[in-house]
């Protein structure tokens, strides 16, 4: 029988699974995550937890399981694990997908700051809060908070669904411990209740976080957006439904 390795640890990969199951019952899925998030979403498959050891470690694994096709579906930042996928499928001899969300487009009314990473965000707070304090809705997650340490001027709100160790937080941070979907009716409310200056964000993608940039639009809130890096080599679609076309002509 057929094994599909899905990369997941996103509602992205949790609705490709359902898909791909619905369009063929008898392929096996493993669905494979980190490991970060206690008690995660699942799907109805097969799921393996924890790193595979680096590319090599990966490409191991395609052998050694009996692969026969490998989608990434993991989040669009979470670029060391779609590199290594596209380096062990290539090791591997096995065909691999990136299944990555497209993009948020600016629309009318956004006022948006483009950061090429964290450390840019930083200086564009920075530079922003010369003259006044700010208070900012850090919505970047819990790993790259060390880039925003330094800014006196800033007082921030943390939300992530997992805790970062206290060390980890900026000075006087508010943590919010929350997951998605968050909706624009609640972001609004958020953003007013934490009287937000300015939002940081990743350019995720999505309908399952997009509510706080309508809501910052809404509100008239500047948003430094963080941009992703370069597209993983190989195959890449944006859809599921593409994606679940992908697997068709694989198993062909
Ligand atoms: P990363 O920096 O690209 O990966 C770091 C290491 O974590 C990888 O080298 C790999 O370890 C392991 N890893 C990552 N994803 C894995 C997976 N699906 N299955 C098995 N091992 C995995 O990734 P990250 O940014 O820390 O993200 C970790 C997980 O959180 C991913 O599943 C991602 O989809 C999810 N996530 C990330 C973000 C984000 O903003 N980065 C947001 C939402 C969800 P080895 O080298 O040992 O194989």
């Amino acid at each position: 029988m057929a094994r599909l390795l899905v990369l997941g640890g996103t509602e992205l990969a949790n609705s490709f699974v359902a898909a791909v199951r619905e369009a063929h019952p008898d392929l096996e899925i493993i669905l494979s995550l980190a490991g970060r998030t206690r008690d995660p979403k699942l799907p109805d498959c097969e799921v393996r937890t924890g790193g595979f050891g680096g590319a090599e470690g990966l490409a191991e694994y395609l052998k050694t399981e009996g692969i026969s096709a490998l989608v990434d579906a993991t989040h669009p930042y979470a670029a060391r694990i779609s590199a290594n996928a596209a380096e062990a499928a290539k090791a591997a001899l096995v065909p691999c997908l990136h299944l990555i969300r497209p993009e948020w487009n600016r629309e009318p009314g956004d006022n948006w700051h483009m950061a090429a990473d964290n450390e840019a965000a930083a200086d564009i707070l920075d530079e922003l809060s010369s003259n006044a304090p700010l208070t900012v809705f850090l919505s970047i997650g819990r790993q790259d908070l060390a880039s925003y340490f330094l800014l006196w001027n800033c007082a921030f709100v943390v939300r992530s669904v997992e805790p970062p160790p206290e060390e980890d937080l900026p000075p006087d941070a508010k943590l919010v411990l929350a997951r998605g979907p968050f909706g624009e009716a609640d972001e609004l409310a958020f953003l007013s209740e934490n009287a937000v200056d300015i939002l940081v964000s990743k350019n995720s993608g999505g309908s399952a976080t997009y509510g706080k940039i309508a809501a910052a639009r809404r509100l008239r809130i500047p948003v430094v957006m963080v941009e992703r890096s370069a597209l993983p080599s190989g195959e890449v679609v944006g859809t599921v439904v593409d994606a679940v076309d992908w697997v068709a002509a694989q198993l062909r």
